[in-house]
């Protein structure tokens, strides 16, 4: 029997209300829909700013544009290395490459699949320059610990939050926060949503003048100037995407506790041998509810786990992603300028290899749909999927 569920897809999974309608009509009522001298684009950067506590927001056209705004304002040489997990959306490599910089893939935590501070330490070369580090379907990855290892050598740490609004890492701290740039997106299936858009915060000034540079072709409006100070490209937001940005921002902490509080059910629901879930429940921002299964244990793989759960209607992945990122023919046919193959070429021999990865997208990884919109009857039923279809397992039933 199949349920229909709230999607991101459309309004049944999205909050948009009158407060957005009201937004984007002050900004099309007003003429001005562009950020230069605008004032909604530079509010949303003030209004993100204040809800992580720190100083300097910097908003782009979309998640991987801060992303590579981050990784630009890092000024580093072609070559260069950075280090980046093969779990996750292409958006937390493709700066890495537009800026002449080679990816390092490390290996990932078998449960949580983050990287972690060893995976981190073994990827490092005489190069590695930065680390991209993604709090994965809204779970903290050890930034703190990463940070540890990377400080004291001038490695700069980007942390990729687009799965992870308001988690919370360990030691206490919100993601974003503790590396040298947090990264942030409003695309359409995020926590919250503009359709497209992303944030970064940072403590550091100079990072964050040269990623809002870098978004707006290395031109410094402010001094009357009309000069390129470096090469940048233009990533700017729009007012109309930051004006209903802003209003989405007020609904992010229901957003964020609604998912919370459906995760929970399930996280008890869920509760047997040989099944690994995100806890606690509190640090974790659930953008997916992930499940990693021992299959001897449950008795088959991810796969096996997906189709059966997939008969509910509830939106369910296996793994994940279909190949991790370096079996992408960007990577194994070295799709990037041309023929030429840069810029991996610059690394002699460069490959990856992170058999943790492979194994947890071919066998043990798990990804559910979890959405704030989930009425209880929708919760219940989802439960109820979850644990039938690991019963059905444990049974070895078709
Ligand atoms: C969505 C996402 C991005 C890219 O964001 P866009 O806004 O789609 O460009 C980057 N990293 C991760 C982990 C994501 O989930």
């Amino acid at each position: 029997m199949t349920h229909v569920f709230p999607t991101y897809a459309d309004a049944s999974g999205r909050r948009f209300g009158a407060e957005e309608e009201e937004a984007a009509i002050r900004v099309l009522r007003s003429g001005h829909l562009w950020r230069v001298d605008g004032t909604e684009a530079p509010a949303l950067e003030a209004e993100f700013a204040a809800l992580m506590g720190m100083p300097h927001a910097v908003a782009a056209a979309t998640g991987s544009a801060v992303i590579h705004c981050a990784i630009a304002a890092l000024d580093l040489e072609p070559g260069d290395e950075v280090i980046v997990p093969p779990i996750t959306d292409a958006g937390s490599v493709i700066g890495v490459l537009a800026q002449g910089l080679v990816p390092r893939f490390a290996d990932l935590d078998p449960l949580t699949g983050c990287l972690t501070p060893e995976t981190v330490e073994a990827a490092m070369t005489e190069r590695t320059r930065a680390v991209v580090v993604v709090h994965l379907f809204g779970g903290a990855a050890d930034v703190e610990g990463i940070v540890a290892l990377c400080r004291p050598r001038g490695i700069r740490v980007v942390e990729d939050c687009a799965q992870a609004y308001l988690t919370v890492t360990t030691a206490g701290a919100l993601v974003g926060t503790v590396g040298d740039i947090g990264c942030f997106s409003l695309q359409q299936s995020k926590h919250i949503s503009a359709g497209d858009g992303g944030l970064l915060v940072t403590a550091d000034a100079e990072l964050a003048r040269r990623a809002a540079l870098f978004a707006d072709k290395g031109w410094p409006r402010a001094g009357g100037d009309r000069t390129h100070l470096f090469l940048g490209l233009n990533y700017r937001m729009t007012e109309l995407t930051a004006a209903v940005a802003r209003v989405q921002l007020t609904r992010l902490a229901d957003v964020v506790a609604d998912r919370r509080a459906i995760a929970s059910v399930w996280t008890e629901a869920l509760a047997r041998p040989g099944v690994h879930l995100a806890t606690p429940v509190e640090r974790h921002s659930y953008w997916l509810f992930p499940i990693v299964v021992d299959p001897d244990v449950v008795g088959g793989d991810n796969r096996a786990l997906a189709q059966r759960i997939s008969r509910s209607g509830l939106p369910v992945q296996a793994g994940y992603l279909q190949r991790v990122l370096y079996w992408t023919p960007m990577f194994t046919e070295r799709r990037t300028f041309g023929t030429s193959g840069w810029p991996l070429t610059l690394a002699e021999g460069w490959s990856a290899s992170c058999p943790v990865a492979e194994r947890m997208v071919e066998q043990t990884l798990v990804t559910v749909g979890i959405n704030e919109n989930f009425t209880s009857e929708d919760v219940e039923v989802a439960a109820a999927a979850l644990t039938g279809a690991l019963d059905e397992l444990a049974e070895g039933r078709p």
